[in-house]
């Protein structure tokens, strides 16, 4: 995967990513020169042939996150929101995820993680992760072959963050791994994995069980005194289960 070496945004913040500043920039509104992307500094305002006008800086890190490869259904961004906030992830926490996907949740965790470990169990998510990891030029995560469901090799852990389709089989060893007082975090679709989920969290001694959720984002449209709720965008992605490990 090529890096992406400045982001263009026009005045309606449509953004294009600007891979090789030594080529050519096409888009609907027009080509910017090569000439003027090579010297472009940030904050410059670029003019396209068709009088399009860009502004240009440096990629952030969400920037790149918003180009990785996604072969697996993600988990979307309100949600890894919740996750940070309700667990207060930060740089001083080991963090592990299972299963990695496309390596979406892990990635954005390592930006903010001291350390992220992520299992997956198919040779093929796990080349994406590895080409994402790349992507995004992070060095404090690193990718396992295991079956959750049947080990977990590591230990020391502050919050482990499931995107499973059984979590419930992944107690006994997330319990092992957690430090007391660590988060147990699962991330479900459809309801019957939830009470799955929370019943076998009740009965096992190691957890306390907090609670489930379900982010729900509107976002809004705002035009001059046109202010209302978008008429598309509310689609359900999953439910969060909050535990912590106690004993
Ligand atoms: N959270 C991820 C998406 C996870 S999709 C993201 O944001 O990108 C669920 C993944 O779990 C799939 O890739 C699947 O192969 C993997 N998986 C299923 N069972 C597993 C197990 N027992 N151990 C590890 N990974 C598992």
């Amino acid at each position: 995967m090529s890096t992406i070496k400045k982001i263009l945004i026009t005045r309606q913040g449509r953004k294009f990513y600007a891979k090789n500043l030594n080529e050519d920039m096409h888009t609907q509104y027009g080509f910017i020169k090569k000439e003027e992307l090579c010297k472009a500094k940030e904050g410059d305002l670029l003019k396209s042939n068709t009088k399009g006008e860009f502004f240009i800086f440096n990629p952030y890190f969400i920037d790149l996150y918003r180009k990785i490869k996604r072969d697996a259904q993600i988990i979307p961004l309100k949600d890894i929101g919740a996750i940070v906030a309700e667990t207060g992830i930060n740089k001083q926490s080991r963090v592990l995820d299972a299963g990695s996907g496309s390596g979406a949740l892990a990635c954005f965790l390592a930006s903010i993680a001291k350390e992220v470990i992520t299992y997956e169990i198919r040779n093929d998510f796990i080349e994406v992760v590895k080409s994402n990891i790349e992507f995004l030029g992070l060095k404090n995560i690193k990718i396992k072959k295991l079956d959750i469901y049947r080990e977990i090799g590591d230990k020391n852990i502050h919050a482990i963050i499931l995107d499973l389709p059984e979590p419930w089989n992944a107690l006994e060893n997330c319990a092992k791994a957690l430090k007391f007082g660590g988060f147990l975090v699962s991330y479900s679709p459809s309801v019957p994995q939830v009470i799955d989920f929370v019943n076998a969290v009740r009965k096992n001694e190691s957890f306390v069980y907090l609670k489930t959720s379900e982010v729900i984002e509107r976002e809004w449209e705002v035009e001059e005194r046109r202010v209302r709720p978008k008429s598309t965008g509310i689609g359900h992605s999953g439910f969060l289960s909050f535990a912590r490990k106690v004993r």
